[in-house]
């Protein structure tokens, strides 16, 4: 099964690698074919080149889109070798074997990333470049598809320790990669047209991902696991960098993502915000003064909880916060930067992961979430919902203050981002307990509660801050109890979505606590 590669083409937009592929390629005999602007990087680098048009005999027109979509160039990579009237039409119509393809495409999903316009985006739908790699890749008995830079080197040191031939097993796994690619290209042409024609998002697309990461294993040690990008989303953690730190796990990466969403819900231009993550729920947020004094201030809700969290910022990291962090062992900041003093004091902390971004995500933005189920997934919407004030609808006898309507509104974004059923006390712009995850929504608010009394003691308080907070419930109270409970605590204000059949009940009992609650009219759960 061993074919020896005599013949490439080669048609690359990313020239990353190209020139000592090539070279490499040459220097063993392999003769070389390349469309326009391949085959003159080739030639300024001194290599020879026959150019695809002296191998079609037609040109390439109308702005690149017709280049290779010849029978010379698709019956070369198709015809199989050992198939005797494949032979006799390749010697009837001239045609040569083509035994190594290298391509990789128009950068569309780049062109996306960059929001450039409806035509623009259309003109980088590559059309030969897909053609000639299912062909390869189908014909891979014969054939060598390369479709990933990575590719390169693996290729050339297969060729090299099998005399310039490649086995079956190597080609069996470029088409692999191949169609891969090809694939989640598409997907990514059918993702933008979708967004380009707001088509409802779960109807008439196809959804895919290119393999950014493999990772060292999943949520345990005994899952494999790998990360994929679908280059849709400009500021997030698939885009960040990673300025130090240890390789980010799965379950990092899972939990970067959650702080990073949540803490972009805070306007930096509104003043620093810090969210604090553990196991996909945030354990603090808060807004400060300062960066320092928000990351504090979060930190402040649930010491115990913050230990080995992830942490996230709404605006560049600086030397006074990252002093601060270092105080405690952290798995992972995220941030819109961070400055020289931030990265001198880090540098002493080898193993903390420090990833910066280009600014927020917008947390209105359209999107796509997807849930595995057995044999198949769930595909919806982001949930971009979002209230403010006016949407809000007072229905107690007494009504919340300015500044607890302000907590309201937080406290509400907070529960957003918290596993239902998700109960969440603030005050003074930083949650004071985070009830997360409880199947019954009175356990949550007890939960929630109680870990305030805990940090009360641990923080040598008087009383717990539950004490005049404001609580958030991310779907309504289906009795009183949970209520009551929240009251019980010392909340003073309640945000909900409403909608229960017991509103009468649960209206009745804040009005009797003295409470103030608002309705939002919107639910959101998180699962
Ligand atoms: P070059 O820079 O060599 O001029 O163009 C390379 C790019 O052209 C590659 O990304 C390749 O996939 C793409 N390509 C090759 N043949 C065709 C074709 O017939 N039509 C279109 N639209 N793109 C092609």
């Amino acid at each position: 099964n061993l074919v020896p590669v005599g013949r490439a083409l080669l048609s690359v937009s990313d020239k990353t690698g190209l020139l000592d592929l090539a070279k490499a390629l040459a220097a063993q005999g392999v003769e070389l074919i390349s469309t326009g602007g391949t085959a003159s990087a080739l030639r300024t680098a001194g290599l020879a080149v026959r150019d695809v048009a002296e191998v079609t005999g037609f040109p390439e027109m109308m702005d690149g889109r017709v280049k290779t979509l010849h029978p010379m160039v698709h019956g070369g990579l198709l015809a199989l070798r050992d198939d005797d009237e494949h032979l006799v039409a390749m010697a009837a119509h001239g045609i040569e074997p083509i035994d190594l393809l290298v391509v990789n495409l128009y950068p569309f999903e780049a062109a996306v990333a960059r929001g450039a316009s409806y035509d623009d985006c259309i003109e980088n739908i590559d059309i030969g470049g897909p053609a000639m790699i299912r062909a390869a890749a189908k014909n891979h008995r014969f054939v060598n598809v390369v479709t990933d830079i990575a590719d390169y080197a693996p290729l050339l040191a297969e060729m090299k320790a099998n005399d310039g031939a490649t086995s079956l097993a190597f080609r069996q796994k470029l088409a692999l990669t191949a169609y891969s690619r090809t694939a989640a290209y598409d997907a990514a042409v059918s993702g933008w047209m979708a967004g380009a024609l707001k088509e409802p998002a779960p109807r008439r697309r196809a959804f895919a991902g290119q393999l950014a990461s493999t990772l060292r294993y999943g949520e345990n040690p005994h899952q494999k696991a790998a990360f994929y990008t679908d280059g849709t989303w400009r500021a997030g953690v698939a885009t960040a960098r990673q300025l130090q730190g240890k390789e980010l796990s799965y379950n990092n990466i899972n939990d970067t993502d959650a702080a990073f969403e949540l803490v972009a819900e805070f306007d930096p231009s509104e003043g620093p915000a810090c969210v604090i993550v553990k196991h996909a729920n945030p354990c603090g947020v808060a807004r400060g003064a300062t960066l320092a004094e928000a990351y504090e201030r979060a930190f402040d809700c649930d010491r115990t909880s913050a230990f080995g969290g992830i942490i996230a910022l709404n605006q560049p990291l600086d030397g006074p916060t990252a002093e601060k962090i270092c105080e405690i062992f952290t798995e992972v900041v995220i941030a819109p930067g961070a400055d020289a003093a931030a990265r001198e004091v880090f540098s002493a902390k080898k193993n903390l992961r420090l990833l910066t971004t280009m600014g927020l995500p917008d947390p209105m933005a359209k999107g796509l979430m997807f849930k595995q189920v057995a044999g198949g997934f769930l595909v919806q919407d982001r949930d971009s919902g979002h209230v403010d004030a006016l949407d809000l609808k007072v229905v107690t006898q007494r009504k919340p203050t300015e500044a607890e309507l302000a907590d309201l509104l937080f406290a509400w974004t907070v529960a957003k981002h918290v596993k239902s059923n998700a109960i969440i006390y603030a005050n003074d712009g930083a949650t004071v307990g985070v009830g997360a995850g409880q199947m019954s929504r009175v356990d949550s608010t007890r939960i929630a509660a109680r870990k305030a009394q805990d940090m009360a003691l641990g923080l040598g308080l008087a009383q717990p801050l539950t004490v005049g907070s404001v609580v958030a419930s991310d779907a309504f109270f289906p009795f009183a109890d949970g209520l009551l409970a929240a009251a019980e605590a010392g909340a003073v204000a309640v945000i909900q979505p409403g909608g229960s059949m017991r509103d009468a009940e649960v209206i009745a009992a804040a009005d009797a606590a003295g409470l103030a609650m608002v309705f939002t009219g919107q639910r959101h759960f998180r699962h």
